[in-house]
């Protein structure tokens, strides 16, 4: 899928969003919703999603959702890093396939990086256990 185009309603998110599909919740407020990366690239890898807007990327956000949302990002970095003391985090977004983006409703990557610990590709994260998903999604909540 390219930049352009019209948002699916049927997308990933857009179904976890309106609980069509389950996740690992972190955090959930009007504005955003962060739940556990299911094929995480570091260990407590977070995304965290735009909730009431038809934002298939960061382009297409609307300007008075930008700050609202970046704040609940930032809060839940924040969070990954108390709780999980790793020795960085990154935070990645995608626009558009060619950018590496698979899934098209707007959402930001926060990645916990470890001194010595490679990070798996994006898109190539091994399948993580529910139960592990849920012991650090626990960790972070109770971070925030
Ligand atoms: P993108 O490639 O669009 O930037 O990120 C999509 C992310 O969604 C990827 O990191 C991928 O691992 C993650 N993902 C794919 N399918 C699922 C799923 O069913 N549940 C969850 N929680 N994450 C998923």
């Amino acid at each position: 899928m390219s930049l352009h185009g019209s948002y699916d309603p049927d997308n990933l998110f857009a179904k976890i969003l309106r609980g069509e599909i389950s996740c690992v919740k972190v955090f959930e407020d009007d504005a955003a919703l962060a739940f556990m990366d299911i094929f995480p690239q570091s260990r407590g890898h977070v995304l965290v999603v735009p909730k009431g807007v038809s934002a298939r990327n960061f382009l297409e956000l609307p300007r008075d959702r930008i700050g609202p949302y970046l704040e609940r990002v930032q809060r839940v970095a924040v969070a990954v890093e108390k709780a999980l003391q790793p020795d960085g985090v990154q935070i990645m977004q995608f626009n558009g396939a060619p950018a590496g983006q698979t899934v098209f409703h707007l959402h930001f990557h926060v990645i916990p990086r470890y001194e010595g610990v490679q990070l798996a590709g994006h898109g190539q994260g091994k399948k993580a256990e529910a139960a592990e998903l849920a012991a650090i999604a626990k960790e972070i909540a109770a971070a925030l």
